[in-house]
């Protein structure tokens, strides 16, 4: 497993859930994406059958992916790839540096790639003395910050225009703008420049059709495409999990993808990369190496409810949607994968110093609603909590949070008579009744002080009805 997540996620959550500017850019990021996804989806009456289609597939390939994977395999080698099985994020780390070692490279053009940052590559290519370029604008702009992505497709999706000028004018020396085409035109001169010189590339796959041996990679830059073709030597990496049997399935996927992600009908780059340079060709790279990595995967697999979020296709949507997400941002949740998906995968990937964030949940049940391949994040954050609770090793609180979950555990066992909690529920109605102003009580005693210093309470009804058990919305 690799070392991430490295902070206190209490800490740092404390921190964000302060920080209004944040937020404001959050709101402002996450608003036009789903605007934009609006409009798309609204434009497209087959979007709910694909998703039908692109859940049904990618289940069906979870549940055949020792077959696929040994089919993918055979493909690769025989159009000219290497491949390499990483059992974790060491030995996939060792491999890709000791090769770029041994090709002499000094530095390294990296395209957007999640899984190079769930195994930490670039302090590993700094420590071998390799310097390691991200290309993908966002990524470059994180890295010269020094810090990580904070979204999983937008990586400086905590960052204004006005910040990105300030860190242009302060790293490269230029006078200040906020325009987005003249800051996007200075990295884009800088980096191809580097793109020219660059021996050794590296990107993630987004799909990997075993059918064929053919890695997909969608982008909207061009720089996926350059750093897999102008080096001469080629690596992409992946999880087990990315790996689709035929190259007719593809399109359902993509049909959901740059919708889900950024609004978009469709993605400017799918490059299809199906092996390294053959005899007569001109371009793309003399040797290609393919990364499979499982660092954890096959665990999830094992578990039959959290194998289920290994169909996830890393399009963010369910980020965007969070209310959690939107409140504290990417960094806050000390994993390279934050927001609902974040939550399942990290505790897997990086183990107990995870294990906090499965909690880390309204189970508003948004992220369900978006999920383009229907993943239902809720229950399988409510079995990740169940596990980190009644486990082997459940977690240990923080000394602070003991006492709520006291009082959680204390509510459990009395909401277990109904008559008492209606009881309580209309004596606590007449008590509060003075507080109350239309319907909501702005102010309320300690330890729910916390809840009213941020929103308002709703008023507990004396005669509201209960749902029924069938209205109550399954999770
Ligand atoms: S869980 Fe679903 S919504 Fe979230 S990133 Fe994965 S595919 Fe997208």
């Amino acid at each position: 497993m690799a070392a991430s997540p490295k902070g206190d996620f209490f800490d740092s959550s404390r921190a964000a859930v302060q920080d209004r500017e944040l937020q404001r850019k959050l709101e402002s990021a996450s608003t036009r994406h789903l605007d934009h996804f609006a409009i798309v989806k609204a434009e497209f009456p087959l979007y709910e059958a694909e998703k039908d289609a692109a859940h049904r597939i990618k289940t069906d390939a979870i549940a055949h992916l020792d077959e696929l994977l040994i089919q993918l395999t055979d493909k690769l080698h025989a159009n000219g790839c290497k491949v390499f099985f990483a059992e974790n994020a060491e030995q996939a780390r060792k491999y890709i540096v000791d090769l770029a070692k041994a090709k002499g490279a000094t530095r390294v053009v990296k395209g957007k790639s999640m899984t190079t940052e769930e195994i930490e590559l670039n302090p590993a290519f700094k420590a071998a003395g390799i310097d390691p370029v991200e290309t993908d604008l966002g990524e470059y702009i994180v890295q010269l910050r020094g810090e990580g992505p904070s979204h999983i497709i937008t990586p400086a999706i905590h960052l204004s225009k006005e910040d990105i000028g300030h860190l242009f004018t302060e790293q490269f020396g230029i006078e200040y703008t906020s325009e987005p085409e003249k800051l996007t035109a200075e990295a884009r001169q800088r980096l191809r420049a580097i793109f020219l010189t660059a021996d050794f590339g590296i990107t993630g796959v987004n799909f990997a059709i075993a059918e064929t041996g053919t890695l997909i990679v969608v982008e909207n830059e061009g720089n996926g495409r350059l750093s897999s073709s102008m080096p001469d030597t080629f690596v992409a990496i992946m999880g087990i999990e990315k790996v689709i049997p035929r190259l007719a399935d593809l399109s359902h996927f993509l049909e959901i993808l740059a919708r889900t992600a950024t609004g978009q009908k469709l993605t400017t780059y799918t490059s299809f990369i199906s092996g390294p340079r053959r005899e007569g060709e001109l371009d793309g790279p003399r040797e290609m190496h393919v990364v499979i990595l499982d660092n954890g995967r096959s665990a999830m697999l094992a578990d039959p409810v959290l194998r289920e979020a290994l169909n996830c296709i890393r399009c963010g949507a369910c980020l965007n949607v969070c209310p959690i997400y939107r409140r504290i941002g990417g960094h806050a949740y000390k994993s390279v994968y934050p927001g609902p998906i974040g939550s399942i995968v990290s505790p897997n990937l990086f183990g107990s110093a995870a294990g906090y964030l499965p909690f880390a949940s309204t189970l508003c049940g948004a992220c369900k609603d978006i999920c383009p391949v229907k993943i239902n994040i809720p229950r399988i954050l409510l079995h990740l909590r169940w596990k980190e609770t009644e486990g082997e090793r459940p977690l240990k609180w923080p000394a602070a949070l003991e006492g709520a979950r006291a009082g959680a555990r204390r509510f459990a066992g009395i909401a277990r008579h109904p008559r008492t909690i209606r009881m309580l529920g209309r004596l606590a109605a007449q008590m509060l009744k003075p507080f109350a102003h239309n319907g909501y009580l702005r102010r309320m005693p300690s330890p729910f002080s916390n809840w009213t210093k941020y929103r308002n309470f709703p008023r507990p009804h004396p005669h509201k009805r209960r749902p029924a058990s069938s209205e109550v919305r399954e999770p």
